[in-house]
């Protein structure tokens, strides 16, 4: 007799935990496997207890939580996970959207979408799957949004999710590191906001299992984890109108750092909001007045 849907998903979940993954994770994770493979719901369970999988789909179940086993994150075998209540297609060309950068998303929303008629021009860079920008987009579509990156495979998850949400956002390959110049006019953006590579280089070895599959370049932030944030307070304040906002996704520890290099570039009315752990997940500051005077 074919093994039924709830004996499969307890082989699948007994599998997980023996990699370490902790029992009430690993369920969780065989349970959403199954649904994305054999299209089965924990209802469907519930209503029909001897509910069986569709051929080869119990293979192709057993074989992505052997993947989750080995380490791989459950969202890059699904292929896609949700933020801010979308669903973004992701693969390991891109970091995988974490509940805590919606910090930034809300801050900007909470600010701006009740006043329907601003018609915001913002630059989400280090976009990555494109979350933080179409996410805007979708919540106040009267914006002009740009997503740019360095990563041409990111640029193409990040379109495809532009695509998939009916988002029409702007996609441009940029260097961080080169400033705007190249790319943007002076003065162009009402909005910077970046959630760039922060983690210090000497502990990206010893990052979490599942973390370590996630591009490099997307986290390294150099020796002090500051690299990327240097380069935005620095090079990309020209790109901001007058009072124009940069909006930085900060680390546990990077926070005051980015804090005092606000200060020390002159930005003024520097900002921070904590994630619902607590920790200080955003720093933002609008462009210098010393700069303004000076034109
Ligand atoms: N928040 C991510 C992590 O801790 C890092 C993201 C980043 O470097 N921008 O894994």
């Amino acid at each position: 007799m074919a093994e039924s849907a709830r004996e499969l998903m307890r082989r699948g979940t007994r599998l997980i935990a023996q990699s370490g993954v902790d029992s009430s994770s690993a369920a969780l994770d065989s349970r959403r496997l199954l649904e994305h493979f054999c299209k089965i719901t924990k209802t469907d369970m519930v209503l029909n207890p001897s509910v069986t999988p569709k051929p080869e789909t119990d293979a192709q179940y057993i074989r992505a939580c052997q993947r989750r086993a080995d380490g791989e994150p459950l969202q890059y075998i699904i292929g896609s996970w949700e933020f801010m209540g979308l669903e973004f297609e992701v693969n390991p060309s891109v970091l995988i959207p974490r509940a805590d950068t919606e910090t930034l998303v809300n801050y900007i929303l909470n600010k701006h979408a009740v006043c329907e008629k601003t018609k915001l021009r913002i630059l989400d860079i280090c976009c990555g799957s494109g979350c933080i920008g179409i996410a805007l987009k979708h919540f106040m579509p009267q914006s002009d949004i740009v997503l740019a990156d360095i990563s041409d495979s990111a640029l193409n998850v990040a379109q495809k999710n532009a695509r998939l949400h009916k988002a029409d956002v702007t996609v441009v390959k940029a260097d961080l590191l080169l400033g705007y110049e190249n790319c943007f006019q002076d003065g162009e953006f009402d909005i910077i906001v970046s959630n760039p590579p922060y983690i210090k280089s000497t502990d990206m070895d010893f990052l979490q299992r599942e973390v370590l599959h996630e591009p490099r370049i997307a986290l390294d932030g150099g020796e002090d984890g500051m690299k990327f944030y240097r380069a935005l307070a620095l090079l990309w304040e020209g790109a901001l109108k007058p009072h124009g906002e940069m909006i930085l996704e900060a680390g546990y520890d990077t926070a005051r750092g980015i804090y005092s290099l606000f200060a020390e570039c002159g930005y003024s009315e520097i900002t921070t909001r904590r994630d619902l752990g607590g920790i200080v997940r955003l720093v933002a500051a609008k462009r210098g007045s010393g700069y303004e005077n000076n034109n």
